[in-house]
């Protein structure tokens, strides 16, 4: 299958309001522009190298998505362009996006991403950390960034049940931030290839699909 057919195809089933992030991480760029030749503007990265590689190399009109786990000193990398950063998990990252964007005179929408999953190697707030830090207030006085909700990766399971669980925390914890950070709070990113029509069900309104666009990634 045509990766516009596969996109089709999923734009299709989305309900209205999800929006469909391509994670596109490992695939070359003239994938991505069959990707963009069937409509999509939207596209996931998880390495800064190469997201400001394709960033360079393609459209000017595709809105770059992070979602891999970022260090401090790369951010310098995509701060000049990033339409989103979905993968922020700690405060130094915070205050290093903050500092970057303003350098570039840019404010950056970001996602907190939050740890549910079982596996420890996940990255992500731990929530109770992540609870203290909004309710410190820290977070009004930045204005290089827009924090736009919140992010998420479920347990790695055939398991309904832990995935449901997992999901329906973040949601919780939207809902639980949603009155303390105000109307730019408007985004839930939960579902990849296999798991969005569960995601779906919890609030998400990003869904992040790689694998079920572009086929299997060659690491
Ligand atoms: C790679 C990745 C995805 C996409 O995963 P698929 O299973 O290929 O759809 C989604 N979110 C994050 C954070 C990723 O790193």
């Amino acid at each position: 299958m045509s990766i516009a057919t596969r996109l089709n195809e999923l734009r299709a089933t989305l309900p209205d309001g999800v929006t469909l992030v391509a994670v596109s991480k490992f695939h070359p760029a003239e994938r991505l522009m069959e990707a963009y030749r069937a409509g999509q503007r939207i596209f996931g990265e998880s390495r800064p190298q190469e997201m400001a590689a394709k960033h360079a190399e393609l459209p000017e009109d595709i809105q770059w998505h992070m979602i891999g786990h970022l260090q401090t000193n790369k951010v310098k990398l995509i701060a000049p362009f990033a339409a989103r950063i979905d993968s922020v998990d700690s405060e130094r990252l915070i205050d290093e996006i903050d500092r970057q964007a303003l350098r570039c005179g840019r404010c950056i929408d970001i996602l907190l991403e939050v740890h549910v999953a079982d596996e420890q190697t996940k990255s992500g707030w731990d929530i109770d950390e992540l609870r203290a830090y909004i309710a410190a207030g820290t977070l009004s006085g930045k204005t290089g960034i827009r924090v736009r909700g919140l992010m998420s990766i479920a347990t790695n399971t055939d398991d309904e049940r832990i995935i449901r669980r997992d999901f329906s925390r973040v949601q919780e914890l939207f809902n639980e931030f949603k009155p303390l950070l105000g109307s730019d709070f408007d985004t839930l990113s939960l579902g990849m290839s296999d798991d969005w029509p569960l995601a779906v069900e919890y609030g998400s309104t990003a869904v992040r699909i790689g694998t079920a666009i572009f086929g299997a990634r060659e690491y």
